[in-house]
């Protein structure tokens, strides 16, 4: 952060202005998403305070999410996050009514829609990432059961999808609606229950938009979580 001329500091709480000025770097791209923080000790001797108020300060801004720990102790600013992810959480949380099955509907309204355009629109690098993504889920299935690793594949197909359809929205929206079933499915112990059948249903997935054919691939989305809403109504699952 060379040649930046930092405020003079009032009386308001002294970590809060350092988070302020920090932030006002973030906000006119002084400093970018990825950019490293310069270190703490750095920091102390601009500011002219103690450690403990740089600390403090960095504390508040990761907690914000504005920035995030990197290796050896270093902070990155960080991705913007998606706004709609903490809106639709916290709807879902707020609307006693809504519950798993509003979920799964919104989900097919969203990707059985994404799945159609996709095919109409999908370039190669698109079809990689989805056979990437199965390769992934494979690999997790063989480790054993899955879990995690095989739930972040699972969602990586789908963002894949999303992607192809090349409608910006759509990606956000169906990142939004994964992030709240997956919160909302954590209270459980997250196993997938039938992850042999969602390779298959990916699969054929996957045919029908390397084949442009758009009504297959809606239909194929359908039965996909359709058979994956089932399942999480009797026990747990994922896809
Ligand atoms: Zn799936």
């Amino acid at each position: 952060m060379a040649g930046t001329n930092y405020q003079p500091l009032d009386r308001r709480k002294v970590y809060e202005q350092i988070a302020g000025q920090l932030l006002d770097q973030i906000g006119t791209r002084r400093l970018k998403p990825g950019d490293v923080l310069p270190p703490e000790r750095e920091l102390t001797e601009s500011f002219g305070v103690g450690r403990s108020s740089i600390r403090e300060a960095l504390r508040m801004l990761e907690s914000q999410g504005v920035i995030a720990a990197a290796t050896g102790g270093a902070f990155v600013v960080a991705e913007p996050a998606n706004p709609l992810n903490s809106s639709l959480r916290l709807l879902f949380s707020l609307d006693e009514r809504a519950g798993m099955h509003d979920l799964y509907e919104l989900r097919r309204i969203l990707e059985c829609e994404a799945a159609f355009l996709a095919a109409e629109r999908r370039a190669d690098e698109h079809l990689e990432a989805m056979d990437t993504a199965v390769a992934e889920m494979e690999a997790a299935l063989a480790d054993g059961r899955g879990g995690e690793r095989f739930i972040d594949a699972d969602l990586r197909f789908h963002l894949a999808i999303s992607e192809a359809t090349g409608n910006r929205l759509v990606l956000h929206s169906m990142q939004a609606v994964r992030d709240v079933v997956r919160r909302a499915l954590l209270t459980v112990v997250l196993i997938p229950r039938s992850p042999e059948s969602a390779v298959v249903e990916h699969r054929a997935i996957r045919a029908a938009i390397a084949d442009r054919d758009a009504d297959r691939a809606r239909q194929e989305m359908r039965a996909h979580l359709v058979r994956v809403e089932r399942d999480v109504e009797q026990g747990v699952g994922s896809g």
